[in-house]
């Protein structure tokens, strides 16, 4: 692949039958990688594979809930059957959150929070490293949050999960630069998708969101799965560790 392209190249996306993950199987695809997906629903996951197969992308896809150990080792052998044994780009992109103050979650809600943003990413990568090590260009994506880098009031555990995923890019940048394996986090604040759906319905909400953002709007899924793509191209090949934020300047925002 040139610089620019991710052509002839392989990738696994996690969640990518809507949102984020979507735009990004979408993006990886359209620059020439063979993509494998997943997500827990069949039936849209079958409807998905169908438009991406009319647009001419190449895209399969496993039903898998990440959160449980088992499904990731079974997703995992499935991508090393497909791509024989070799994986250039690994996206953690699946997570979701269950909003509240502290003092009122459950353990079972911490578990889960837990489990589906963190431990899913930590063992996709474990699984994966040998797959991405015979790659020797290869590129782990964490789709991580604001709320990992600044609080917001998006809850105490999706923040803990998002920062710890921040710093998860920086240890296994150092440990796994000798294997040529680049890890970066990307950062968004508030992206249209089913997700948000409901506070992005509430113009107060979204009112108070467009104030503290400088560019005075929310983003889409397409301004995330750009800056996804470079990082896994050559174009990058010198950055690796990084946290970066697609939030409209809301981070740099002191006060404006
Ligand atoms: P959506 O809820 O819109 O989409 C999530 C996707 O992941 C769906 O395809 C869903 O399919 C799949 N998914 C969810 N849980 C699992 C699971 N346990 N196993 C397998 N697949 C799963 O989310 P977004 O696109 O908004 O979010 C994607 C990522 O971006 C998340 O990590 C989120 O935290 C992060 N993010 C989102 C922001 C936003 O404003 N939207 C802002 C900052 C970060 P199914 O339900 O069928 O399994």
């Amino acid at each position: 692949a040139g610089r620019w392209s991710l052509h002839g190249r392989t990738a696994l996306v996690t969640g990518g039958t809507r949102g984020i993950g979507r735009a990004v199987v979408e993006e990886l695809a359209a620059l020439g990688a063979a993509v494998h997906t997943c997500s827990r629903k069949e039936a849209e996951l079958g409807d998905r594979l169908k438009e991406w197969e009319a647009k001419g992308f190449r895209v399969t896809g496993s039903v898998c809930d990440v959160s449980v150990r088992g499904q990731r080792e079974l997703l995992l052998r499935d991508v090393a059957d497909r791509f024989a044994g070799k994986l250039d780009i690994l996206i953690n992109n699946v997570g979701t959150n269950r909003r509240k103050p502290t003092t009122e979650y459950s353990a079972d809600e911490y578990s889960f929070i837990m489990a589906t943003n963190l431990e899913s990413a930590y063992h996709l990568c474990q699984l994966a490293h040998p797959l991405l090590k015979a790659s020797a260009v290869a590129s782990i994506v964490f789709i991580s949050s604001v709320s990992g880098v600044v609080a917001i009031s998006s809850g105490s555990i999706y923040g803990m999960t998002k920062g710890a995923m921040n710093q998860l890019a920086k240890n296994l940048a150092c440990e796994w630069a000798k294997d040529n394996i680049r890890i970066n986090s990307v950062a968004p604040w508030y992206i249209k998708t089913s997700l948000v759906e409901e506070d992005l319905a509430k113009k107060d909400f979204v009112d108070i969101i467009a104030r503290r953002t400088p560019m005075r709007r929310v983003g889409e899924p397409e301004e995330v799965s750009s800056l996804v793509a470079f990082l896994c191209m050559r174009g990058s090949s010198y950055i690796t560790g990084q946290t970066i934020s697609v939030d409209g300047g809301m981070t740099i925002n002191g006060m404006y």
